[in-house]
């Protein structure tokens, strides 16, 4: 068990509890595995580990709470990120929450290998839960260890904030550390289980509740605590809906749904696949949450998931994500349904997710395409042919968007140079048909005569497409080579890859290895293309 001497050192930081002195919470305080009823949380103690060391940590986070960077490398505060120490005004807890998992209803789930530690108020005066994963057993462990490996908490640490620095709503990483204990894993669950280095990343966001947290208490007719918890939502994370306005459950899944509309059309805009869209991890405050099998497309299919669990039905492929989310919010509604007790108004919020879905969608790919606006019919076509041509060949859909946002589109240049940036996005380039290159070029002769007809110049576009289309993203490949290196105690592509991914949108010459197709090695390679659950 832990030691949980009480420190001192992050004297600056001011905790103000809400979550845990305003909801009900389990009576036991030990971490065995059980079902906890009519509570939000339980309280737990982080275990002890034996070597804690910092790997990294996210300047800008630490900014937002606060905390100086040489604060976080102080091996007291190394102590507190790895849990082996607690700060004095911290409450210890892991929440209690269900989901559907792969569209089955899977009872309680909860926090097994997330501890919360409390909340923070931020430099703008907002609170912020600090949550460690990996930090040992809670009551929703169930058979597993309540552990993370190196492997995982580098993904989710380098991903989360990658997405952060792209723009898209995100849960954020203050630290990575590893624990100087080996956790044993089965990777693929192919029977070949082996020791890796633990470590653990202290996650930060505004709330972790999710839609399976109201869930779990309409599941088990527990009325009680589903409205305690809604209230606390609306109060805390909703301030603009009244708390005593008799609409505010509907209000609020109308809010969440909006919400999580623009999540995903983020995640459509830079070619993010969450790999795990269970209930369970999607949060109420429509924030990217819980970094698991996720993958970025290379080539640009729509029918790709990088989560080996998902290979058969890919439930959880890049394209489905639209209509996933919106199944997952039916499934909010359906919880949020005692409280409510008519079916029309929650329809209606429903209905708010197509409508905002619909039109961020278009405003996001007018953007990536340098026009005003999808409202005419030719700007339309022009987004559908986008993504036709994205498909003709296998094509890069990183490099594609930013190469489009560099070419000129002056009638004095000749259509076989205008295209020949497009043609470094293409894969196996030699097999290519004149064909197939002549779909790209016809593409862009439209786009660019259409740019002509609206008078926009070659310059300000190119600044607000190149605003709009990242020059870098974490790759698969890459976050595996961060991965290989540093479980061979090499942390320095952990760093490199944080540094890059803070300003994706600009040019970094010297960064051009990671602004070039995914390398042939990694096309099937475990880890770059395949990703399993196991963490
Ligand atoms: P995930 O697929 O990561 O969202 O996890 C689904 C559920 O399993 C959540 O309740 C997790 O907390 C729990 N879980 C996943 N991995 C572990 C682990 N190593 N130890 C304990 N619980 C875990
Ligand atoms: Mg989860």
């Amino acid at each position: 068990m832990s030691q949980n001497g009480r420190v001192s050192v992050l004297e600056n930081l001011q905790f103000d509890n809400r979550f845990t002195t305003s909801l009900p919470s389990d009576g036991a305080q030990d971490s065995h595995s059980r079902q906890v009823v009519g509570a939000c949380y339980s309280r737990v103690q982080p275990a002890a580990v034996r070597d804690p060391k910092l790997v990294a940590f996210s300047f800008e986070t630490a900014e937002l709470l606060g905390l100086a960077p040489e604060q976080i490398k102080q091996q007291d505060v190394v102590q507190i990120l790895a849990g082996n120490k607690l700060h004095g005004g911290m409450d210890p807890h892991a929440a209690c929450y269900g989901g559907h998992q792969f569209g089955n209803w899977a009872g309680q789930l909860g926090d097994g290998r997330a501890i919360a530690l409390g909340e923070v108020i931020d430099v703008n005066g907002c609170h912020q839960m600090l949550q460690l994963k990996g930090a040992g057993p809670t009551p929703y462990s169930r058979s597993a260890d309540g552990l993370a490996v190196l492997r995982s908490s580098i993904r989710e640490f380098l991903c989360s904030e990658a997405m952060h620095h792209l723009g898209v709503p995100t849960t954020r990483a203050l630290s990575l550390v590893t624990t100087g204990d080996e956790v044993i894993r089965d990777m693929l669950y192919d029977g070949n289980p082996r020791p890796e280095p633990g470590a653990i990343v202290c996650r930060v966001a505004p709330s972790f509740i999710r839609f399976g947290s109201f869930e779990i208490f309409a599941a088990r007719g527990d009325h009680e605590t589903l409205r305690q918890l809604a209230d606390f939502t609306v109060a805390t994370e909703f301030p603009e809906i009244e708390n005593d306005d008799p609409d505010r459950y509907v209000t609020l899944l109308g809010q969440v749904a909006e919400r999580t509309a623009d999540m995903v059309v983020e995640w459509l805009r830079v070619g993010f696949v969450h790999g795990v869209m269970n209930t369970d991890n999607m949060s109420i405050l429509g924030l990217t949450i819980d970094y698991g099998p996720y993958g970025w497309l290379d080539n640009y299919d729509p029918n790709w998931t990088p989560n080996t669990t998902d290979a058969q039905n890919r439930r959880y492929r890049f394209g489905n994500q639209p209509a996933v989310a919106q199944w997952n919010l039916v499934q909010l509604a359906n919880a949020l349904f005692p409280l409510v007790e008519k079916v029309e108004p929650l329809q209606e919020a429903l209905e708010l997710y197509g409508h905002r879905f619909e039109s961020q969608w278009a405003s996001m790919m007018a953007k990536k395409l340098g026009l005003p606006s999808l409202d005419e019919a030719p700007d339309k076509a022009l987004a559908e042919d986008a993504l036709q041509v994205l498909q003709t060949v296998e094509t890069d859909m990183t490099i594609f968007w930013r190469e489009l946002s560099s070419i000129s589109c002056l009638e004095s240049v000749e259509p076989s140079d205008r295209v020949q940036p497009l043609m470094n996005s293409i894969y196996n380039f030699d097999r290519v048909t004149q064909e197939q290159k002549s779909v790209f070029t016809e593409f862009v002769e439209n786009w660019a005569a259409r740019q002509r007809g609206l008078g926009s110049g070659d310059e300000a576009r190119r600044s607000s497409m190149k605003a709009t289309n990242p020059k870098y993203v974490l790759r698969n490949y890459m976050a595996q080579l961060a991965i290989e290196r540093a479980e061979q105690g090499d942390t320095s592509i952990v760093q490199e890859l944080l540094d890059l991914l803070k300003s994706p949108y600009t040019e970094q010459p010297n960064k051009d290895i990671y602004y070039a197709p995914r390398p042939d090695w990694a096309r099937t390679k475990t880890g770059c293309s395949q990703l399993s659950c196991s963490s």
